[in-house]
C-alpha cells in the first residue's frame, strides 16, 4: 500500500491536505505525541489537521475518558503549532446516545473545533466490535448483530449533536470475510435513513482511511455509501486517516479524494468552532 502522504510530498496531484481523525496520546490506544503528530503532519505536507482523542460516554469513568478528555484539551491548548499548519480542536466522541447530557456537558466544556460521532460498542453489556470474534457466527446472526449496530447509529444520527459521523461501517472490519465485501443489501433501508438523516441535517459524513489499512480493504464506508449519501443530498464530508501511529498520518487521503471527485464534489469539509468550511480540491 503507498501511503498518500508521498503522493502530497511527490508533488502529485492528490490535493487533500486535511486529515480530520487523528489520535494522540491522549487516547488508551496511541502513544504519539501531539508535538510529533503536528511535524509528522508537516513533513507531509498536511495544512489542516484536526486531533479527535477517544471519550467514550459508555463505561466514561470506568474508561478512564473524563482524564483523557481533560488531557488532550490541555495538550492541543500547550501546543506549539507549527506556522503552516492549522490545528483544530476535535473530539472522538463515543455512544453519545448512552449519556446524552454528559455528551452535552463534556461538549459545552470542551468548546471543540470539530466533533467526530462514532459508534464502537452498544452498551456497558457487550465490548467493543474490535475484541468480539465473530468467527463461526451464522449469517442470521450476523445480520441481526448489524442491524442492532446501524439502529443505534441512526439514534445518534438523530441525536445530531456532532459534525461528522466517524467511519458508518467500523464493526464489518471484524466480522467473517464474505461480510467486508460490501454488500449491504440486509441493512439497506436503516443505511438509508441514516445517510438520509444526516443530509437533511447538514451534517457531514466521515471518509474513514484506515478501513484500507485494518481489515476491510477499502474506506468505512467505501465508496457506493458515499456516493448514497450523495445522492440523498449529502454534501459534506470529511477525510480522517484515524492514525494512531505516527505512520498513518494522512494515510490514503488521495483514495477519498478519487472518490469525492467521482461523486462530482469538488472540495472535502473541515470544521472550525463548529462552523463548516471548505477546502477546494482544484
Ligand atoms: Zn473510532
Ligand atoms: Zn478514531
Amino acid at each position: 500500500m503507498i501511503y498518500s502522504y508521498e503522493y502530497i510530498v511527490r508533488g502529485g496531484t492528490a490535493v487533500i491536505t486535511a486529515d480530520l481523525h487523528i489520535h494522540s496520546a491522549a487516547s488508551e490506544d496511541s502513544e504519539t505525541p501531539l508535538s510529533v503528530i503536528l511535524d509528522t503532519a508537516v513533513s507531509r505536507g498536511l495544512q489542516t489537521v484536526a486531533v479527535t482523542d477517544h471519550v467514550e460516554l459508555v463505561n466514561y469513568r470506568g474508561g478512564a475518558y473524563d482524564t483523557a478528555a481533560v488531557e488532550s484539551r490541555r495538550m492541543m491548548a500547550e501546543a506549539t503549532v507549527p506556522k503552516g499548519l492549522r490545528l483544530l480542536r476535535g473530539i472522538e466522541l463515543g455512544e453519545p446516545c448512552a449519556n446524552e447530557a454528559l455528551a452535552a456537558s463534556i461538549l459545552e466544556e470542551g468548546q471543540y473545533d470539530f466533533v467526530l460521532a462514532s459508534q464502537h460498542r452498544l452498551s456497558e453489556e457487550v465490548e467493543d466490535y474490535y475484541f468480539i470474534d465473530y468467527s463461526g457466527w451464522s449469517d442470521q446472526a450476523v445480520i441481526a448483530e448489524m442491524e442492532r449496530y446501524f439502529t443505534e447509529v441512526l439514534k445518534v444520527v438523530r441525536w445530531n449533536g456532532f459534525d461528522s459521523l466517524a467511519h458508518l461501517t467500523y464493526p464489518f472490519r471484524y466480522l467473517p470475510p464474505k461480510w467486508r465485501e460490501g454488500d449491504y443489501r440486509p441493512w439497506q433501508s436503516l443505511i438509508d435513513d441514516i445517510l438520509g438523516t444526516l443530509a437533511e441535517n447538514g451534517k457531514a459524513l466521515e471518509i474513514n482511511t484506515s478501513g484500507i489499512r485494518k481489515g476491510l480493504g477499502q474506506t468505512s464506508p467505501d465508496e457506493p455509501l458515499v456516493q448514497r449519501f450523495v445522492l440523498l443530498g449529502g454534501s459534506m464530508i470529511t477525510v480522517g486517516s484515524d492514525a494512531h501511529r505516527p505512520n498513518e498520518i494522512g494515510a490514503d487521503l488521495d483514495a477519498a479524494e478519487s472518490m469525492l471527485r467521482r461523486a462530482g464534489i469538488g472540495y472535502v469539509t473541515a470544521f472550525a468552532h463548529r462552523q463548516p468550511f471548505r477546502l477546494s480540491l482544484d
